[in-house]
Order: C-alpha cells, then sequence, then structure tokens
C-alpha cells in the first residue's frame, strides 16, 4: 500500500512549501482546484482523494472564481461556468464537499488561506499551472504555513518537471516524451472516497449569483458553438473518434469541412484531461496513421507547448524567440508595409483580404478558429503591422480575447510559432518583413482547400 511519503514522491506531484508533515489536528484534504476543472479523470483529485483515504479523512474541493480577470470575458466565463456546474454536480455525488468562493484577484490567496483556517485541512493539493512561477507558490504557500502544499501536474500526460528544461522544437521533445508514455499514459481512476464530507454548510451553488454577472467584462458575447462541460467534451470526443478520425491526418487541413476534433476549449478549461483523450484514440478503430498523427498534436505539440510556457519567463511577448528569430526580424524591420491594419480594424475583419476576414469572423462569432487558418492569421498580423513586436502583441490580445480556447500554453507557443519562428527552422529565400522566418500566402493557403466555401461561411 502507498503512503503519504511514497504519494508525494510520484513524478506528477511537486512540493510547493517547506511542510513535510501533515498538520496533527488537520480535519479533511483540500483540493484548490484551478486549472482541471473536472471531477473525473483529474490526477489532482485522485492524488488529493488517496490522501484523504490514508488520513481517514475527506476531501473538500476550493474552487475561487475571480469576480474579475484581467483577460478573461463573459464569453470565457459563460463557457466555464456551465462546465463547473455539472462538475460540482459529480464531485457531491462522489461525497466529497465542493465550495466556491467569489474572489477579487488580489485576494484570492488571502481568502483561501481564511477558507483554509475555518476548515483546517491536513494537506492542500493544488493542481499545476506551467505559467505559474515559483515566487507566485512561496507568496501563496507562506498564507497558510500549517499544512504541506502540493502541486499536482494534472493537464500533462509526461509530468512536465521531467523534462528539465526548454526544448528546443518537436525534434527534441517527441523521444524524451515518446521514451515515457509507457509509464505515464494510463488510465487516471476514479477511486471512491473512504470518509464522506458531511457539512451542513451549503456550497455556493452554480450558477453564480447574478452579482457576479454583472462585473463581468461582457464586451465579448458568449460563443454559440459550444456546449460547455465534461459530458459535452466527451459527446464531442465520441462523435469525432466516429465521423473524423478515420481520415484526419488528411483532412485536419481542409477548414471548410471542420474535421478536427474541436476538444481545445475543453481541454484548456480542463473540463476533459489529455489522459482520457489520448487513451481513447489509442484504442480507437481508426488507421494506425491517423491515431498518430492526432496523437503528435496532443501529445507531443501540445506538451511542447507547455514545456515553451514553464521554461521560457518571456512567453507572452516576442522576447521569448531565438536569437537567430530575432536578429532576421531586426534586419527586415524596416521594409516597406503594403498593408498596416490598427487592432481595431483587425478585431472588425475589415482587410483586404477575405480569407483572412473570414478566420477573423469564425473566432469572432463561434469562439474558435481552425488550427491551419491560425497559422496564416497570425503570419498575416506579422505582414500588417509596423513592427514584430506590435504583432505579437497584437496577436495575443486577439487571441487571448476572442478564442475560446484563448490564454493557453497552446496560444502562446502558436503565436510565438507564426511570428517569431519558435519550435521552427530557418527558412528560405530570405523574404521581406518574414526574413528567414516561414512564410504563408494568399495563394498558395487558398489553393490548399476549398477555401471559397470556407469563406462563404463565414462572410459578413
Ligand atoms: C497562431 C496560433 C494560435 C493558437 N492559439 C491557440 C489557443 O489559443 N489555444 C489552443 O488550445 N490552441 C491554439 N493553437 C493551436 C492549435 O491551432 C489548436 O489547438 C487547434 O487548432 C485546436 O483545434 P482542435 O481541438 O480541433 O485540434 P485537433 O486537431 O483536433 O487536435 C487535438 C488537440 O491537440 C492539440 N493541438 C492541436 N494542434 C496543436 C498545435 N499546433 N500546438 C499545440 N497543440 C495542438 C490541442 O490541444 C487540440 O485540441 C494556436 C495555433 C496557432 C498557430
Amino acid at each position: 500500500m502507498t503512503s503519504l511519503h511514497q504519494l508525494a514522491e510520484d513524478s506528477r506531484v511537486i512540493v510547493r512549501n517547506g511542510q513535510a508533515a501533515v498538520d496533527p489536528d488537520g480535519r479533511c484534504v483540500v483540493y484548490r482546484m484551478r486549472r482541471s476543472q473536472r471531477a473525473l479523470d483529474n490526477p489532482a483529485l485522485e492524488t488529493a482523494i488517496a490522501a484523504a483515504n490514508m488520513l481517514e479523512q475527506p476531501v473538500v474541493v476550493f474552487f475561487g472564481l475571480l469576480e474579475r480577470h484581467p483577460t478573461a470575458k463573459l464569453r470565457h466565463y459563460a463557457f466555464m461556468l456551465e462546465g463547473l456546474a455539472e462538475t460540482e454536480q459529480v464531485i457531491l455525488g462522489r461525497k466529497i464537499g465542493f465550495m466556491v468562493r467569489i474572489c477579487s484577484g488580489a485576494n484570492s490567496d488571502r481568502q483561501f488561506a481564511r477558507f483554509c483556517r475555518e476548515l483546517r485541512p491536513s494537506l492542500v493539493i493544488c493542481d499545476e499551472d506551467p505559467g505559474r512561477r515559483d515566487w507566485k507558490w512561496k507568496r501563496e504557500t507562506a498564507l497558510y504555513p500549517a499544512a504541506p502544499v502540493w502541486s499536482v501536474d494534472a493537464d500533462v500526460i509526461v509530468p512536465s518537471r521531467l523534462l528539465e528544461k526548454e526544448q528546443f522544437g518537436a525534434r527534441t521533445i517527441r523521444p524524451r516524451i515518446r521514451g515515457r508514455l509507457p509509464q505515464f499514459l494510463k488510465p487516471v481512476g476514479n477511486r471512491p472516497v473512504r470518509v464522506p464530507w458531511k457539512s451542513e454548510r451549503r456550497s455556493r451553488s452554480l450558477p453564480v449569483a447574478p452579482e457576479l454577472a454583472r462585473r463581468l467584462d461582457r464586451s465579448v458575447g458568449p460563443a454559440t458553438g459550444f456546449r460547455a462541460g465534461t459530458g459535452a467534451a466527451l459527446t464531442a470526443l465520441r462523435r469525432f473518434i466516429r465521423d473524423h478520425l478515420p481520415g484526419y491526418a488528411t483532412n485536419r487541413s481542409h477548414p471548410e469541412i471542420d474535421a478536427t476534433s474541436q476538444l481545445s476549449p475543453y481541454l484548456h478549461f480542463g473540463q476533459i484531461g489529455p489522459h482520457s483523450v489520448a487513451l481513447a484514440i489509442k484504442d480507437a478503430v481508426a488507421p494506425a496513421g491517423d491515431r498518430a498523427a492526432f496523437l503528435e498534436e496532443l501529445i507531443v505539440r501540445r506538451e511542447l507547448a507547455v514545456n515553451f510556457v514553464r521554461y521560457n519567463g518571456h512567453f507572452r511577448s516576442i522576447a521569448s524567440i531565438e536569437p537567430w528569430a530575432q536578429r532576421t526580424l531586426e534586419e527586415h524591420a524596416h521594409d516597406k508595409r503594403l498593408h498596416l491594419y490598427v487592432e481595431r480594424q483587425l478585431a472588425n475583419a475589415e482587410t483586404h483580404d477575405p480569407l483572412w476576414n473570414a478566420a477573423q469572423r469564425q473566432m469572432v462569432t463561434s469562439g474558435w478558429m481552425h488550427g491551419c487558418l491560425r497559422m496564416y492569421w497570425a503570419k498575416k498580423i506579422l505582414e500588417w503591422s509596423s513592427s514584430a513586436d506590435e504583432a505579437y502583441d497584437v496577436c495575443v490580445r486577439l487571441n487571448d480575447r476572442y478564442e475560446l480556447d484563448g490564454r493557453d500554453p497552446n496560444g502562446y507557443a502558436g503565436i510565438a510559432w507564426a511570428i517569431g519562428g519558435k519550435h521552427d527552422r530557418v527558412w528560405g529565400p530570405e523574404r521581406p518583413i518574414y526574413g528567414k522566418i516561414r512564410y504563408m500566402s494568399f495563394a498558395s493557403t487558398s489553393r490548399k482547400f476549398n477555401s471559397r466555401a470556407y469563406i462563404e461561411k463565414w462572410s459578413g
């Protein structure tokens, strides 16, 4: 039988404070849910349950709902809250407590510390966030020193700390990940709790009070095309396996037929975990080449993005790119721009390029843009901005504002790839503005698929 000490040694677990022994007066195990917003197949929740079962204590989940977020809009909140309402029900059904507190950004850690003082946990489990720096963890854990705090890397298959440093590209990360899949690509499991949570204290039920709705940034309304939640994610996964996995390797390059999984919003909010998706694809009845192509995106590319955000402190800016890319963009900084657009024109899809405008409209209306067009979309912003620096910032702002899956490592890595050649190679011949960064033209991009059908579908 595993001991608490062995649990802490698991490679998914990072011990976040100096407290080694559980609080002897503790009464429960608290799981502070942030990114992995699901009740099932969640390694962080499972670690909390395993520890609580050893201690013969109940588990309580805490969710601090920020009343305002610098980049999240009504669109993101609506999706998150719909998903959380389902998560709450399943968690309560598993006899685990679930508490939501509305917090302001500045005081969320203090509110959590207050919550811990009320509940007195023996141990606190959090889920890992690659964008969260060590100093933030130190500041947070200093507020409740009585219990050990562990974070669990719940949203990647291979724990990201095993990769040790920033990886140069898919070529370098692929063998490191593949070599570890036999160890880590296994079902997470959903073990029963030994001690049910019993309390008169009702959790604050979701969807949360109208007072929150009034304070949100409503400038971007709910997305039209997606139902939220783990149930909807599993339905989307099953539908994808049935209808589009056979042929994925070819058809994923056809934005007019939507043949990809569209799981990215669910993965972003942790409503489904990568283990559930990868295992379902691995075992699906579909050609091996299609399954391999999908797993390359879901595991290698996605975990390369997580690695980028975790180990590159500049992931939100052009300072994150390689020296060769910095040099080539600087050499072409003063090249003549044939078209220049400000952010408002881009946001309103007011460019001369019908394909770009259609992609922008797809993102604004549906909350999701096809992957092939995301590349084109970002590269054209480089071409139409007065500097690469500005292009990078505009891409991050528009992507995070409109994409349901925005504010995600994949978005930062995708933008760094498109504008700054991150994880890519040097390209020739050298071109105006792009220099040695890979170039994409309207003519070559629109020839690769039925772009007319796509433009018609997303015309204004
Ligand atoms: C400029 C730019 C911006 C992007 N912004 C985001 C973003 O904000 N959020 C986001 O999740 N993805 C982003 N991507 C990556 C990718 O385009 C999307 O993850 C993918 O298109 C989502 O659609 P899907 O779920 O149908 O993908 P599928 O083709 O079905 O792939 C399955 C999963 O694999 C992962 N994946 C697929 N392609 C990539 C990739 N190139 N890099 C990393 N992971 C990948 C995603 O988690 C995806 O859900 C961006 C890419 C670029 C070039």
